[in-house]
């Protein structure tokens, strides 16, 4: 099957200037490594919603044993009448937040106007399912001179996926993580949101050197699930995680985006414990 994933220049598992053919290709995000032997936690809101919310959950990111904080300040909304994040007093919000904690930021950029306005403030440069396909973003995003964590479209095959990998990799950028974040079935709102893809790790890892996260925040759309697929995800071999989290007794009907999937942070750190008890065997 993966004979006919089409013509990979760059990240085919066998080209030189990746890691040696079987091992995976380590990315280095603010002194974080994803893609070596510990499971690595991204975790934060989904999005930044003020300076007191995003301080206090990066704390608790930090003391429950995360490596890296994620929170949107340009958010990609169904509804154009929706939160639509806090835009740039978002970001100058993380880079604060990173004086403060010392964890790294991971956030989006959707507009390739923006690339190089959000890489000023963030260590790693999210693309969000929705932008999977947008060709102008992965080159302008693939040229910024930051790590990439590329996020599967929901209904984007395994070719879609890697091809677009490639069209970040093609602006020069060798540090891309993917991230499978779900994939859009029968099931959608009834018990959960989306199928967390855990056949699809390793095939990635067979067909590439990139290192695979999962997100079983907006895969499963439930807090409730989110621990039993993160140790599912490591046990399927995924390099780390990315985890939505709210703040200790958050009200949920008053949070902007996302309200129903953030774990509270004792929860996280029950996960962070967890997978590092599945994932000892990540390397290679
Ligand atoms: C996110 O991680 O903030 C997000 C919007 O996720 P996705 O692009 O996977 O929907
Ligand atoms: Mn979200």
């Amino acid at each position: 099957m993966l004979d006919s994933l089409p013509e990979l220049s760059i990240l085919r598992r066998s080209w030189s200037e990746y890691a040696a053919e079987g091992s995976t290709h380590a990315v280095r995000v603010h002194e974080v490594v994803i893609g070596g032997t510990e499971p690595v936690i991204i975790a934060g809101p989904c999005a930044v919603e003020s300076l007191d919310q995003t301080l206090n959950i990066a704390r608790a990111v930090r003391a429950a044993g995360g490596h890296l904080l994620r929170g949107g300040a340009f958010k990609p909304r169904t509804s154009p009448h929706s939160f639509q994040g806090l835009g740039v007093e978002g970001l100058e919000i993380l880079a604060e937040v990173k004086r403060e904690t010392g964890l790294g930021i991971v956030t989006e950029v959707m507009d390739p106007r923006l690339v190089e306005a959000v890489a000023r403030h963030a260590d790693m440069l999210q693309i969000g399912s929705r932008s999977m396909q947008n060709y102008p973003l992965l080159t302008e995003v693939g040229r910024a001179g930051k790590p990439v964590l590329l996020k599967r479209g929901w209904c984007a095959t395994l070719e879609e996926w890697l091809c677009a990998a490639e069209y970040v990799a093609l602006g020069g950028c060798r540090d891309i993580v993917l991230c499978e974040r779900g994939v859009r079935t029968s099931c959608h709102w009834s018990y959960a949101r989306s199928v967390l893809d855990l056949n699809v790790i390793e095939p990635v890892r067979r067909a590439t050197p990139l290192p695979i996260l999962a997100d079983p925040s907006h895969a499963t759309g439930q807090w409730r699930l989110v621990a039993p697929m993160s140790l599912a995800a490591v046990a399927a071999g995924a390099h780390g995680l990315l985890i939505e989290v709210v703040e200790s007794g958050a009200d949920r009907a008053r949070l902007k985006s996302d309200a129903e999937q953030g774990v509270p942070p004792g929860i996280l750190a029950e996960i962070v414990s967890g997978v590092r008890a599945v994932g000892g065997g990540n390397e290679g």
